[in-house]
């Protein structure tokens, strides 16, 4: 075992110095990465190749399976040093659209799965009841941290969606599900992080220690830092969760009580929800709706008796947490919130389950998926943040225009307060106060039906992209994915002076995520 071992990470630093002039000596970097595994194997190489979106496609050199964050620092520093560097990237897990986390000729460093050898993560997490934070390796996925801190009755505030996303992953991006009106991002919940710099330092960053570095990496993208140890905000889990679903025809209607409900966000929790979204139901789109099984059994006749606006309806979602102590109230408390909102009064759908069950909801959908060999397919993903003002006018020409009666997927929508993202942070929105997410999770298939197809699907993305365009709507892409640096100045626009200046700093050599396409790599 030990010998194949050797042979195997001999031969991965052969051909780093074949095809990257790596001059390092090769001891000393299998004495940096001894503690982990450097893999060639093909499979490893295979899956660092691909990701969810499963649209591109780069084969790294090797894979580390780090067992520390001294091997993620050793191999960047042997990266950064080398005369000719080669290019590093975390890969949390994978679940990027566009290559993200890829790297032609680098090495990927897989940071969820745990170490080859143990099977656990690099850094166990590390929950203190005290300080009401947990510490998690920054490949740990958000499913495993909440298992962790639920042993001492605590839970993250701020959420994704699914679960199976890794902390690192997410807080490169920002991390948002409904919650986020509330509680702000998942980058607004981290108290310090553990950062590898490109140089190859492991830095301690916080608020007051290193700001600039921990303000560069939240929402960064994976350009300055990877991050190995994220401390992260906790609350007394609840127990059960009130989730309901109530639906609209009318487009102004449904966001006027979306946006009441998350000006609610300052209020005690008695008075207001505690996860907003919402999602657009176009035609057969509720079919396709890999979220909707919640509706089907009980009530499917309601739905399609509602007469709705240009074949298109409204979902608006929302929970209540309860435990013991407010089992009493909380009918009374979800009756006062819904009595001030306009939906089409048939059609209230509610079900009650434990609060692991719900924030785990995407999971459920996603096994169902695999059983039927629908979730290994091609992602055309599009996420955008839409700035209120202007969100009617995306309604009319997306929604009602561009999309025709097929959706493909589900089509999420939600607003969010502004002052809940902190604006050091890396991470940009529009300018203004409330935005909306607008997340288009599309799935192409091969059915014979060409409105299905990756082509059909990734044209309509780049139509509704020029629509905004043309139409003046100054949208900012979530998880953004460009392939151009004069693209990327656009995205990033007033922020991109210091975004640079932290990429000089941070990562000269500009080895860290080149699958952004943001910065080559300098030689
Ligand atoms: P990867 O795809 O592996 O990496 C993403 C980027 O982060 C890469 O550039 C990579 O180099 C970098 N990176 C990874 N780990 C680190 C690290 N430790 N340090 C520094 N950089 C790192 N997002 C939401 O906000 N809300 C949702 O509700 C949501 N739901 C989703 C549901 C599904 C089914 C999927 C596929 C994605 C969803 N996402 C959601 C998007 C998701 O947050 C991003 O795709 C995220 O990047 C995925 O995390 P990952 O761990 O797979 O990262």
């Amino acid at each position: 075992m030990a010998t194949t071992k050797l042979v195997l990470i001999t031969f991965a630093i052969c051909r780093l110095i074949l095809t990257v002039g790596l001059t390092v000596d090769p001891t000393e970097l299998l004495r940096l990465v001894v503690d982990g595994q450097l893999s060639v194997d093909p499979s490893d190489v295979d899956t660092a190749s691909k990701d969810f979106g499963l649209m591109s496609r780069a084969a790294p050199l090797a894979v580390l399976h780090p067992a520390s964050a001294q091997d993620v620092a050793g191999l960047v520093r042997a990266a950064y040093s080398s005369p000719h560097g080669f290019t590093v990237s975390a890969r949390g897990h994978g679940h990027s659209i566009n290559g993200q986390a890829q790297t032609n000729n680098g090495v990927v460093i897989q940071m969820s799965g745990g170490s080859l050898r143990s099977g656990r993560p690099a850094q166990a997490a590390r929950v203190s009841e005290k300080g009401m934070y947990v510490d998690t390796w920054g490949g740990e996925l958000w499913i495993d941290v909440l298992r962790s801190t639920l042993e001492y009755g605590l839970a993250p505030k701020s959420w994704t969606d699914y679960l199976y996303l890794t902390v690192g992953g997410t807080l490169s991006n920002a991390g948002i599900s409904g919650q986020a009106f509330n509680y702000g991002p998942q980058i607004s919940n981290v108290h310090e992080l553990d950062v590898v710099t490109g140089k190859g330092q492991l830095l301690t960053c916080s608020e007051e220690q290193n700001s600039e570095l921990f303000q560069a990496v939240l929402g960064g993208l994976g350009q300055f830092g990877i991050i190995t140890r994220a401390r992260i905000a906790l609350e007394p889990s609840p127990k059960r969760v009130r989730w309901i679903r109530v639906l609209y025809s009318n487009f102004s209607a449904f966001t006027k009580d979306q946006e009441f409900l998350i000006s609610l966000h300052g209020q005690p929790s008695s008075q207001k929800f505690d996860y907003v979204e919402g999602f657009v139901i176009v035609d057969e789109g509720l079919i396709n709706n890999w979220r909707s099984s919640f509706f089907s059994a009980s009530n499917p006749v309601k739905i399609t008796s509602i007469d709705s606006e240009g074949g298109v309806l409204y979902c608006l979602e929302i929970t209540k947490n309860y435990d013991e102590s407010t089992a009493d109230t909380i009918d009374k408390e979800i009756e006062d919130l819904l009595e001030k909102l306009d939906f089409v009064p048939t059609s209230v759908f509610t079900t009650d389950l434990p609060y692991v069950d719900f924030l785990d909801r995407v999971h459920k959908a996603e096994l169902k998926l695999r059983a039927k060999g629908l979730w290994d397919v091609p992602h055309p993903w599009l996420n955008l943040f839409v700035p209120k003002s202007r969100i009617s006018d995306f309604n009319e020409g997306v929604f009602k225009g561009i999309l025709g009666n097929k959706t493909s997927g589900p089509i999420l929508i939600y607003p969010m307060n502004k002052d809940k993202w902190d604006q050091s942070s890396s991470v940009v929105t529009p300018d203004e106060d409330i935005f909306y997410l607008v997340a288009l999770l599309r799935t192409a298939l091969d059915t014979g039906d060409e409105t299905h197809t990756l082509e059909h699907l990734t044209n309509q993305n780049r139509q509704i992209l020029r629509f905004c365009v043309d139409a003046g709507i100054e949208v900012k892409q979530y998880l953004p994915h460009y392939t151009t640096q004069e693209e990327w100045m656009d995205h990033f626009g007033d922020k991109w002076a210091r975004f640079y200046k932290r990429k000089m700093e941070f990562d000269p050599r500009r080895i860290l995520a080149t699958g952004q396409r943001i910065f080559s790599p300098s030689s």
